[in-house]
């Protein structure tokens, strides 16, 4: 078996039945004829330009202990917003426009910005504190085209949300936002190409703590210009009392969340061996991302095909528990993967088991952790030569998700106490394709045979 057979202990094939989704395939293969091929911008590159050029670019960079802890309470905070506020709207909805991209932390009949902070600032200071917050809000109401948008500051500490503040600011333009936006990724797009930073406006923190400028990667002085700031764009601040007292009444009771456990993203579940190793001895990443190409790659094609329907149509649905931490994202509801492959002919629907079982587990595992029942495996086919044989859509129903739950529980166990007692040797080993590319070959001894198989 492809998939080396790992899975003997969780009957799970038999809940299981595949089917391929005509009508939301076709949709899709025609999604994809219209991309444009052009690399997507986001509005988190926009707001910061240099780090987005390094990101892409420049050597790796630590993140600073202090500024990491900052990053692990807002995903936890994320984390319990999505939990607790998911009928408010759609979690991290996808919106595009044109090559700009952006993920809105809750769609609902405006999009809704969530930040966190120490403390809340008058909402009339809001452009001036905190400019890059509205700049993100503007450019979300620019990809909407909607005038108006909401911006949601949890005060929070260990474990708990102190306080809300919920303010609606109305901009003036949409549209003049929107075309800075196209500028500014047309900047971007250029030092990318140019492979210099030299063209880019400084960041608005200038000087406020940046991993960049403390790793010695980006030499700003402050004296740069800064982009053309849309906080000017703002035209009206309004505090909405009544959505702050809904909030930080959802979000009130005391939280945990431990961003310390043994399981961040699905696939460790199905390679808890590798996992074991990533995690004990990480391999260094890459040097750096120079000669990356600019061009789309199938993946990214994939991804700029599902988005380009109605904002909100894809979003992250909540989970029931807080690991693995990966988001689970839904298309219309649905949980989804997306995943590439090189076999040479598309999977039939009663062979995807037998052929590529990760596929199925992978998918089953999110549906156990969002409690659905079905969810869409949308595959590219690298070698194909038109966009028609290039995708294929299946639908997954399971009967029950329990195999999966049960999976899910057991694997997160048994990595916590192999990372614990130091016995990767206890962790089911990884299936045959995997091991000609392993880095880990010496120091585990799986003996699976490092022979290259198509998947
Ligand atoms: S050093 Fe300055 S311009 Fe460079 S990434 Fe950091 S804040 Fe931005
Ligand atoms: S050597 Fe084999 S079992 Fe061990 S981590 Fe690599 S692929 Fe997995």
């Amino acid at each position: 078996m492809a998939g080396g057979g790992t899975f003997r202990e969780f009957p799970w094939e038999a809940v299981l039945r595949v089917r391929d989704d005509d009508p939301l395939g076709s949709e899709f293969v025609a999604r994809l004829e219209r991309t444009t091929g052009d690399r997507s911008v986001g509005v988190t590159d926009l707001v910061s330009l240099r780090p987005a050029f390094y990101r892409m670019l420049g050597p790796p960079v630590a993140m600073p202990p202090a500024r990491q802890a900052r990053i692990d309470q807002g995903r936890a905070l994320h984390r319990l917003l999505g939990a607790r506020l998911a009928r408010e709207g759609a979690l991290e909805a996808r919106v595009r426009r044109g090559g700009l991209v952006g993920r809105i932390d809750l769609l609902t009949d405006v999009p809704v910005e969530v930040k966190t902070a120490g403390q809340t600032v008058e909402p009339s200071t809001l452009p001036a504190e905190r400019p890059e917050h509205v700049e993100q809000l503007g450019m979300y109401c620019a990809l909407l085209d909607r005038p108006v948008g909401r911006l949601l500051t949890l005060v929070g500490e260990a474990g708990k949300v102190r306080d809300v503040q919920a303010v609606d600011l109305a901009f003036g333009s949409p549209e003049k936002i929107y075309l800075e936006m196209a500028r500014r990724a047309d900047l971007l797009r250029a030092a990318w190409k140019a492979e210099s930073v030299d063209g880019l406006p400084r960041c608005p923190w200038f000087g406020r703590g940046c991993e960049f400028a403390e790793a010695g990667v980006c030499s700003c002085t402050g004296t740069e210009p800064t982009s053309v700031p849309i906080p000017g764009e703002v035209v009206r601040i309004d505090s909405r009392e009544d959505i702050r007292r809904r909030v930080l009444s959802e979000l009130s009771e005391p939280f945990s969340f431990d961003v310390s456990g043994p399981v961040w993203r699905f696939r460790e579940i199905l390679y808890p061996r590798r996992a074991y190793f990533e995690r004990v001895s990480p391999v260094p990443e890459g040097p750096s991302g120079r000669g990356i190409t600019l061009e789309k790659d199938l993946y990214a094609r994939l991804t700029e095909s599902l988005e380009s329907g109605p904002a909100g149509e894809v979003a992250v649905l909540p989970s029931r528990a807080t690991e693995p931490m990966e988001e689970v994202v839904g298309f219309r509801g649905t949980p989804l993967l997306v995943r590439t492959s090189r076999a040479w002919q598309p999977y039939r629907a009663e062979e995807l088991v037998p052929r590529a079982p990760q596929y199925a587990l992978e998918l089953g595992l999110r549906c156990a952790l969002t409690g659905a029942t079905s969810g869409y495996l949308v595959l590219g086919y690298e070698r194909a030569e038109t966009d028609r044989d290039r995708l294929q859509l299946l639908t997954l129903e399971f009967d029950t998700v329990t195999p999966f739950s049960r999976l899910l529980r057991e694997r997160t166990r048994a990595l916590s106490d192999a990372l614990r007692d130091a016995a990767p040797a206890s962790l089911a080993r990884c299936p045959d394709w995997m091991v000609a590319d392993c880095p880990y070959r010496s120091e585990c001894g799986c003996g699976g045979s490092p022979a290259r198989v198509t998947r």
